[in-house]
């Protein structure tokens, strides 16, 4: 049952992102990738980083290199692995995309695990190249960072135990809810009469649900169906009128046109291969 979520929001992200392109619309703020975002000391940043020390940007100095910020804690887009991991002990979903990005693009990727919230601004001092995080592409995020076409579309979820009463987001309203500090869940249910604990994973809030501190979880789709397959007893409840419809997208430094079009054509072509949803069907709970 977990599967078929998994396998219907992955096919829901395929149609999303052929649309997308049909109509030629980007997610991540086309217009700015045009260069109509008045950025020009943006710009001009990329073309020096290089000959200043050669690290941080990779991909502007033409190295070998391209460097990943992500948060290791959201499977199956991102985890720590002990068996077979993709590279380093990285594995999941956005790690199997952006290898085949840096095939496409003739370099090597290096991963760097940090804390959620730390991603852009590590983007933005040029610590990483790019952000793939499962990171949902939202207006605030916009200000501080570009973002590629959508490659995946999730929606929040929530997580309760079998016997739970809660049947629809609006049972949470004064429900000891638990959510991931800095997530869209965060943002969404801080706007609702829940009562929120933040917890710095969803692995550490679906402890705290599984010991009974709290009523319920709120995360999205494919990881809470992976949370809820490694604990027996917690269900998960789909509520489509409330949660909105949340498009995953690749971060690049504001202004790296440059870069952002690579990935874009990069994106493109895996979509028009069908890597993309084979990686969603491989990564499966
Ligand atoms: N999609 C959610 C967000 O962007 C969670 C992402 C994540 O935890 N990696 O906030």
């Amino acid at each position: 049952m977990k599967g078929n979520l998994f396998t219907k929001l992955a096919l829901v992200a395929i149609c999303a992102v052929m649309a997308l392109s049909l109509a030629g619309c980007n997610s991540g703020g086309g217009e700015d990738s045009t260069g109509t975002n008045a950025g020009g000391e943006v710009v001009e940043s990329i073309g020096t980083d290089g000959s200043e020390s050669g690290e941080g940007s990779a991909a502007s100095t033409g190295g070998g290199e391209i460097i990943m910020g992500t948060n290791a804690e959201f499977a199956p887009f991102e985890f720590v692995a002990t068996e077979n991991p993709l590279i380093d002990n990285f594995d999941g979903i956005d790690i199997a995309i952006a290898l085949e990005i840096g095939k496409e693009l003739g370099k090597s990727i290096k991963i760097e695990n940090m804390p959620f919230d730390s991603l852009l601004v590590a983007l933005e001092t040029g610590k990483v190249d790019f952000v793939m995080a499962g990171m949902t592409v939202t207006e605030e995020r916009k200000q501080n960072a570009d973002f590629s076409n959508t490659y995946y579309v999730a929606k929040q979820v929530i997580i309760v135990p079998e016997a739970s009463e809660v049947k629809s987001a609006a049972d949470l309203n004064g429900k000891a809810v638990g959510v991931v500090l800095g997530y869209t869940g965060d943002m969404i249910m801080s706007e609702t009469e829940a009562v929120l604990t933040r917890y710095n994973k969803g692995a550490d809030a679906v402890m705290d649900l599984v010991n009974g501190k709290i009523d319920a979880v709120v995360i999205d789709s494919a990881p809470a169906a992976s949370l809820a397959a490694k604990n027996p007893g917690l269900v998960l409840v789909e509520d489509a009128a409330a949660f909105e419809n949340e498009e995953y997208a690749i971060a690049v430094k504001k202004g790296n046109t440059e870069l952002l079009n690579e990935i874009n054509a990069a994106l493109q072509k895996l979509q028009d291969a069908g890597a993309i949803e084979a990686f969603g069907q491989k990564y499966q709970e």
